[in-house]
């Protein structure tokens, strides 16, 4: 079947837009999920995409669309069932159009985000969409995955910087979006339906972005607060002002982590505090957001919210922030994670929560935890990890049961389990379980009415028809 796959292939697009996977497209960046592929696929064009799926659906074979493969729910990878099409965009990275006054760019759905930043920045615009996975993730599968990041605070998730989009749809069809309109009330708006799609209804092949305004003057600073309730009120003084890009939560056990480990960063307490914020604004030349951090946080002080900061005093400190930051899931990794969570709540429902899950995990055993992540948006990674001297392999059997406290009291909160990573393969169970049976339901009706021979990316997101149980959730780590 394979050799049938790349001989239509190769005569539908060309020879050399055909080859085998390469073992780093069949693994996910934790490592829990070995996919399949009976070849990759790597079009020029939206009509080679097109040309792609065609054979597809004619050859009843499964496509996988494949972006930067930085996917952290397995959505990228096929583990079982015929052989897939992995279908990269990585051929596909023109930036067609930077339009400055119109406030938008034009973008192939291969385009590294990275790139898609630098070069609204070199039209003096700012593409706002901001991850640790920026020099390796792509656009179509940001817009796949509905990425969040550290700048949704202030600019919204993936969805909201997209105005338009192109996609290929399961039948082969393209659908013409890229349009550049704010207003555009024309019916089902079908743009927001491939947005977070995990490529399960068509493959995303350009989208028309949003530009904002650069900000002219950046402060950062990283202020130890009294627990979690200091930070929300902290992020409540700090929002009565203008221009806060991020406010991002960091516990004591996630700087000790980055020590442990050895993953070189500047630490910038002597004692890691329990709890801390890194806290950025953006404001316009005339402004001096460092004077109003420092306001801030005086008054914090004063209050018996913060005990200590520091102030970026420039943009090689700033940096040195935001790496202590952006590092944490890099030494979490290295301690290895018995249960990770990616999960929002309503942000006055964030220390209630820490308290009661902390308690529940606490009860069950001398595990460690490691609440980080977004707290301006209401989304913290919330990871378990094995007691200090116990390795995660020997009590993997507790995975079940760490996993049912965290999503039991993400439900009591009526938060959601998958904030901004997406269900992929794997929470795809945990959608089941959580997720409003009629909203399921159109979204299997969604599914069958696109796809209805079920060939792209099955059982992402919704189990794949006739696939019996859903892939078991794994122990992961971020
Ligand atoms: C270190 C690290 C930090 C991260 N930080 C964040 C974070 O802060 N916020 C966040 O939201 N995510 C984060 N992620 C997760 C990841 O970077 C995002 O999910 C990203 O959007 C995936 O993009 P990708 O191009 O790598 O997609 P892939 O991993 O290749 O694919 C992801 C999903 O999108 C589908 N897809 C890919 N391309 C297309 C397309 N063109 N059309 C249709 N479907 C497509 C795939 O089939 C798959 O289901 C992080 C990951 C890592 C490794």
């Amino acid at each position: 079947m394979s050799d049938r796959v790349r001989a239509a292939l190769a005569a539908a697009l060309s020879a050399d837009a055909v080859r085998a996977a390469e073992p780093h497209e069949l693994v996910e960046p934790r490592g829990q999920w070995q996919g399949r592929a009976a070849c990759v696929a790597l079009p020029r064009s939206t009509a080679e995409v097109a040309a792609a799926v065609g054979v597809a659906a004619r050859l009843r074979v499964p496509v996988v669309p494949y972006g930067g493969g930085t996917g952290l729910v397995g959505g990228q990878v096929m583990p079982d069932g015929v052989a897939p099409i992995l279908l990269s965009l990585a051929r596909m990275t023109a930036i067609r159009d930077v339009d400055p006054a119109g406030g938008t760019m034009t973008v192939e759905a291969g385009a590294i985000l990275s790139d898609v930043q630098a070069a609204a920045a070199e039209a003096g615009r700012l593409f706002p969409l901001s991850l640790a996975s920026e020099g390796s993730a792509r656009i179509g599968g940001l817009l796949s995955t509905n990425a969040g990041g550290v700048n949704v605070l202030r600019y919204g998730t993936a969805r909201e910087l997209c105005l338009g989009v192109e996609a290929v749809l399961p039948d082969g069809s393209v659908m013409h979006g890229l349009r550049r309109l704010r207003k555009d009330n024309t019916g089902y708006d079908l743009r927001h339906l491939l947005i977070g799609a995990e490529g399960t209804l068509g493959v995303i092949t350009a989208a028309v972005l949003r530009l904002y305004p650069r900000p002219a003057r950046q402060g950062t600073a990283l202020i130890a607060v009294r627990d979690p309730a200091a930070a929300v009120e902290l992020l409540g003084r700090a929002l009565a002002g203008e221009g806060v890009s991020a406010f991002e939560l960091i516990s004591g056990q996630g700087l000790r982590f980055l020590s442990e480990t050895g993953v070189p960063v500047r630490q910038p307490f002597a004692d890691p505090p329990a709890w801390s914020v890194l806290v950025e604004l953006g404001l316009p030349e005339d402004a001096d957001p460092d004077a109003r951090l420092a306001a801030v946080f005086e008054a914090a002080v004063e209050d018996g919210l913060a005990s200590d900061g520091v102030v970026a005093q420039s943009a090689a400190q700033r940096r040195d922030l935001w790496h202590l930051r952006e590092t944490i899931p890099e030494a979490n990794k290295r301690v290895g994670a018995i249960v990770s969570n990616d999960i929002s709540l309503p942000i006055a429902a964030v220390p209630d929560f820490l308290t009661a899950a902390d308690a529940r995990i606490r009860a069950a055993g001398r595990f460690r935890i490691n609440a980080f992540g977004h707290l301006g948006d209401g989304n913290l990674h919330y990871n378990v990890f094995p007691p200090e001297g116990v390795s995660k392999a020997d009590i993997a059997d507790r995975a079940a049961d760490l996993r049912e406290i965290v999503e039991t009291e993400v439900a009591a909160r009526a938060g959601s389990f998958s904030a901004e990573h997406g269900v992929g393969r794997l929470k795809v169970a945990t959608l089941e379980r959580y997720g409003d049976p009629a909203r399921l339901a159109a979204m299997r009706a969604i599914k069958a009415a696109l796809d209805p021979l079920g060939i792209m990316n099955p059982g992402a997101v919704l189990r794949a028809q006739g696939s019996g149980d859903a892939p078991a959730p794994q122990a992961v780590s971020r």
